[in-house]
């Protein structure tokens, strides 16, 4: 498989991230023990979070913002604009933030600040894929399907140039 005429390679096959799925979202709701809030990011968490909402036997409500890093391509510079914020009030919820992939760090540690400034009450991180001798701040997930290394990575709502976001599995672009 190709995109922009380079080769891919397979990193976690669709059966993995569905097992992992499944661990993550019992260790999640037994966690939470209780309905909470799901906020995921777009574009990149929305066929995780998709994936990961329907593995929990608990109700959730869902909500996405979207925010985007500006600076270069492929490189979080430690600002975030917020392109798409929440629909709701979150005041004393509980609340699961959601990303793709952690990568410097900027991204998750910005909105974590934001849904604390909104007084949520308990912000618990979750991120599919933690890349983490690329952290470039102090900060870590709570709950992590997959430790990855610094390769870049598409597939599974990760795009390259909006490129690879329908592809199953996560793949590394060689
Ligand atoms: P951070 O702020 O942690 O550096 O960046 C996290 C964001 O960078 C992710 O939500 C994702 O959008 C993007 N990112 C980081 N690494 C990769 C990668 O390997 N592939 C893709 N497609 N996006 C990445
Ligand atoms: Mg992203």
């Amino acid at each position: 498989m190709k995109i922009k005429g380079r080769p891919l390679r397979l990193l976690v096959s669709e059966e993995e991230i569905a097992n992992r799925i499944k661990g993550l979202a019992k260790e999640i709701q037994d966690y939470f023990g209780e309905p909470f809030l799901v906020v995921g990011l777009l574009k990149g968490a929305f066929v995780f979070t998709a994936d990961l909402i329907r593995a929990f036997d608990i109700p959730v409500q869902v909500d996405f913002m979207w925010v985007s890093s500006y600076g270069s391509m492929q490189e979080s510079q430690g600002h975030v604009k917020v392109v798409k914020d929440l629909d709701r009030d979150i005041e004393g919820l509980r609340v699961l933030l959601v990303d793709d992939i952690l990568d410097t760090g900027y991204t998750l540690a910005e909105v974590y600040r934001l849904l604390e400034l909104k007084g949520a009450r308990e912000i618990k991180t979750c991120v599919l894929l933690d890349k983490k001798e690329r952290r470039k701040v102090n900060f870590n997930a709570d709950f992590v399907g997959f430790e990855v290394p610094n390769l870049f990575l598409v597939g599974y709502g990760l795009d390259w140039d909006e490129e690879g976001r329908n592809l199953r599995g996560i793949y590394a672009v060689e």
